[in-house]
């Protein structure tokens, strides 16, 4: 199967005539081609965008716009199963895991559906003889460069926004997994999403992801990935004064004092690591434990990893493959080290005995007594590896939760109220979260990092602000 562009509604070939393979992580067996798109086929896409933005979608009444994306949404939770499939299949997870990212996909357009019609500007008290008023405006066209480990749901959130504030769209997707976002535009045109106004180029990141942040057409960019490939988009955004949206990832602790509900930590904790095989921005990949229940809760902990079971997505597993061959050698790179440094291996899951052979697996880790200020408590290994580090006084914990240049996610277990607020004021983190972690995931909830997790605001009302301009007007009178 060939999957080509998508641009003002059609699907058209990439102008190179190439195309780059898609991988099934499972297997490691190639299944399906997608577009290798350049700059000319960024610039089409945009020159598409900005036809629409002046157009048919710039032009649309709030209402009609926010009826839309609500039939959107509708279409695609009608189609979950499928997309589901697509995904689960593409990025590797667990299918019961790919329904939920599905099922947030139409979540975030039902979310930003209702909103388009309820973001308004304010007046301005101001001498007698003046009226003043602010207006929001859309950027025109957004950039949005998307990973491979939650295309849809990070889709959802970022083009949902941007679209419901009247931008009108160019879309980057991760090579390693696009074919759930294609699937997306194609239900958006059955429900009439007018022409020009969503536009999809797939491709390799240094080629087609370059050309985008690059491009002088392009008025505002959302980017998820690494902080170095950030760095990139945001210099070259900087050179035609796009402003830039970063989510970067994290080194997200998670900090259990010894007064803490352990029963209703320890699924959570597990969870937090072990979802999505570790490749979430979000993911609670640092265990910080007092010192009095170190030992129990590791036990606990243990237990818990030992029984994962690790194997092909479609299986629904406990954690499923990695997503390509190099973000494996990256783990186990980083699990050599540890062993080297002789932090100890506390517990490690099973692979399942039927997982294919050629998939990228990596059964969940859990680690240690590993030094806070080692690699493995500092880096985003980005897959299912947990460094446990001991802490004795509330200060000591803070310190070290502190200690890395991140800052995205925090979550912090305690019954002490007091202690609930003064930790989550003082811990560094975009997001907190007291007695849970994630809280679901929640389209409601403002997300975002700070330090090399990046900057800006996504998901919530928060988004809608990052994907406007405010322009204030004075009358005189
Ligand atoms: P990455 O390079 O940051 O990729 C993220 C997105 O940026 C992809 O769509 C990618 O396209 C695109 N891209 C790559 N180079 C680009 C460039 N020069 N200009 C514009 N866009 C570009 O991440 P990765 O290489 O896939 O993964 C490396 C590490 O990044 C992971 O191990 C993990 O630590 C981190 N990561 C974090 C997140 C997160 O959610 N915070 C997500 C993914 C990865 P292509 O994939 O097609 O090259
Ligand atoms: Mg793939």
């Amino acid at each position: 199967m060939k999957y080509k562009n998508f641009i003002a509604n059609k699907w058209v070939d990439a102008l190179s005539g190439q195309y780059v393979k898609v991988i099934d992580p499972s297997t490691g067996q190639p299944y399906a081609e997608i577009a290798r798109s350049s700059a000319a086929d960024i610039d089409a896409a945009v020159q598409a965008a900005q036809g629409a933005s002046v157009g048919a979608w710039g032009k649309m009444a709030p209402a009609a716009r926010s009826r839309l994306l609500l039939r959107l949404s509708q279409a695609l939770l009608d189609q979950q199963e499928t997309l589901a499939q697509i995904e689960s299949r593409d990025t590797g997870k667990p299918i019961k895991q790919a329904r939920s990212d599905a099922a947030a996909v139409a979540r975030y357009f039902e979310f930003y559906a209702g909103a388009v019609d309820k973001l308004h500007g304010t007046t301005i008290p101001y001498p007698h003889d003046y009226t003043v008023l602010t207006v929001r405006e859309p950027h025109g066209v957004t950039g949005h460069i998307i990973p491979w480990n939650y295309p849809l749901q990070i889709f959802g959130r970022s083009v949902g926004a941007a679209l419901a504030t009247g931008n009108a769209c160019v879309v980057k997707p991760a090579e390693d997994a696009c074919l759930s976002i294609l699937k997306v535009a194609e239900i958006a045109v059955e429900v009439g999403l007018p022409e020009g106004t969503l536009n999809i180029c797939t491709g390799l990141g240094s080629e087609a992801g370059a050309a985008l942040s690059a491009h002088p057409g392009i008025a505002h960019i959302s980017f998820t990935g690494s902080p170095q490939t950030g760095k990139q988009v945001a210099q070259a955004a900087a050179d035609h004064f796009a402003p830039v949206t970063l989510e970067l990832g994290g080194k997200s602790p998670q900090i259990v004092f010894s007064d803490a509900d352990i029963d209703a930590a320890v699924p959570v904790l597990l969870n937090a690591i072990i979802q999505n095989a570790g490749q979430t921005c979000s993911a609670g990949s640092r265990l910080l434990v007092q010192r009095a229940i170190y030992t129990d809760l590791m036990g606990r902990l243990a237990e818990q990893f030992k029984a994962t079971r690790t194997g092909a997505a479609a299986d629904d597993p406990d954690c499923g493959p990695l997503i390509n061959a190099r973000q494996l050698e990256r783990v186990k790179a980083f699990l050599q080290e540890a062993d080297e440094a002789g932090i100890s291996v506390v517990a490690q899951g099973q692979l399942d005995i039927n997982a294919p052979k050629g998939g990228y697996y990596q059964p969940p880790v859990l680690l240690g007594d590993v030094p806070p200020s080692h690699r493995l408590a500092q880096e985003e290994i980005f897959g299912p590896v947990l460094a446990a580090i001991p802490f004795d006084t509330e200060e000591e914990a803070l310190s070290i939760a502190n200690s890395t240049p991140f800052g995205l996610v925090a979550g912090v277990w305690t019954q002490d109220g007091a202690r609930q607020l003064r930790f989550a004021r003082k811990v560094r983190s975009g997001q907190v979260f007291i007695n849970n972690y994630g809280a679901g995931g929640g389209v409601e909830l403002p997300f975002g990092g700070t330090g090399q997790s990046g900057y800006g605001r996504e998901k919530g009302f928060e988004a809608l602000y990052g994907f406007t301009v405010l322009k204030t007007i004075a009358i005189k009178h």
